[in-house]
């Protein structure tokens, strides 16, 4: 409360210094506890209204429970943004329903996780009977859910790659951001660098004050108005100038989390974790992680700091990985891996023509 009763103002006497607690001042925080679980297959029907996926929980399909450490975040992370990528892909013919079950089966089931694997593991479960009808019930997902929920983090991942890339002067991928997939559509906030300020008459009014709305109406406008465009791949205004407010808007895309207290089944303690009822709540909270630990921006490239464990995007092929260090750029695709020799074979062959070019400059400068 800034005023006092008599409604004058008082000044905050908040230390700005301290209003932000680390790890070290609360201490274990940012933990995440989940529990995974498979199920061996899933029926592909209606459930009233909904195209579902109902799992298989009888004798015979018994649920399996991977060890803990074979399901991570940044795996989960990462291979859920390369299901979107090949849900998305116009030359993928696999019904995108059928990717999504054999991501589950393959993976962890994707919903309802901590309340059913309570279900699963009650000493009393019993497979053949009405515990295992319930279980299978409790855990029915809607697949339209499933690429809605897809959509949100494979979108912003997208522009998470983007902004990463812009720090070091990467601008494809920003430039590429607001493409149509298949089933997914690029996030727009980098049309705006594409020569907005050449048409400030443009109404916006319909955009309801939704951003995204508004991005989308001024794509429009400049798919309309090809005569005004700068040419093609290359911003107009420089997208980094603004980097904040980029950094607001990925800072928007990701979802609150609840903390609550779990016990940690591999130390056996109660320790503070993120709520998370979803692999999506996972792959978020991994995100939000992932971003929070990222260096300044100025110092995105140079830095060492953070050189292993954050997801890129592969130069040749697109897929996300997890690279290995500050290095990695490309996936270990024997054709990615090709690419990068034939990149780097450039990048000698260049190197030695300034070299030699110096050299002669030099001779000659001697003679
Ligand atoms: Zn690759």
């Amino acid at each position: 409360m800034p005023y006092n009763w008599n409604g004058d103002f008082i000044p905050s006497k908040a230390d700005k210094s301290t209003d932000i607690l680390g790890q070290k001042e609360i201490g274990g925080v940012g933990q995440l506890i989940y529990h995974p679980f498979r199920y061996r297959d899933y029926i592909l029907t209606n459930d009233r209204e909904e195209y579902c996926a109902f799992p298989v929980c009888r004798p015979g399909y018994e649920p399996d429970f991977p060890a803990n450490d074979s399901v991570s975040g940044k795996g989960l992370l990462v291979s859920l943004c390369n299901l979107a990528r090949q849900i998305d892909d116009w030359d993928n013919k696999i019904p995108y329903d059928q990717l999504i079950i054999q991501w589950c089966k393959e993976n962890m089931h994707p919903y309802n996780i901590d309340f059913v694997y309570g279900e699963l593991t009650e000493d009393s479960f019993d497979i053949t009977g009405y515990d295992a009808e319930l279980a299978a019930r409790d855990s029915i997902f809607a697949i339209n859910d499933f690429m809605k929920d897809l959509g949100a983090l494979y979108t912003t991942a997208l522009f998470y790659e983007a902004l990463e890339g812009i720090c070091v002067a990467n601008e494809d991928a920003a430039y590429d951001l607001y493409r149509e997939g298949k089933y997914f559509e690029g996030l727009p906030f980098f049309e705006s660098f594409k020569g907005i300020h050449s048409m400030p008459d443009v109404d916006v009014s319909q955009a309801g004050g939704s951003l995204v709305k508004e991005m989308q109406i001024y794509a429009e406008y400049r798919k309309s108005h090809p005569e005004e465009q700068p040419p093609d791949g290359q911003f107009v205004t420089e997208p980094y100038d603004d980097y904040g407010n980029l950094l607001n808007k990925l800072i928007e895309r990701i979802p609150d989390f609840n903390m609550r207290l779990k016990i940690n089944p591999k130390t056996n303690r109660i320790e503070f974790s993120a709520d998370v009822n979803s692999v999506f709540d996972i792959a978020w909270f991994t995100l939000a992680r992932m971003i929070s630990e990222d260096p300044a921006p100025e110092n995105k490239g140079k830095s060492e700091d953070r050189a292993e464990d954050i997801m890129i995007c592969c130069r040749h092929c697109g897929a996300f990985l997890i690279r290995r260090n500050g290095r990695q750029e490309y996936c270990d695709k024997p054709d990615c891996q090709k690419a990068r020799n034939a990149k780097n074979q450039r990048e000698f062959r260049r190197r030695k023509r300034i070299k030699n070019a110096q050299n002669q400059k030099k001779n000659t400068a001697k003679t």
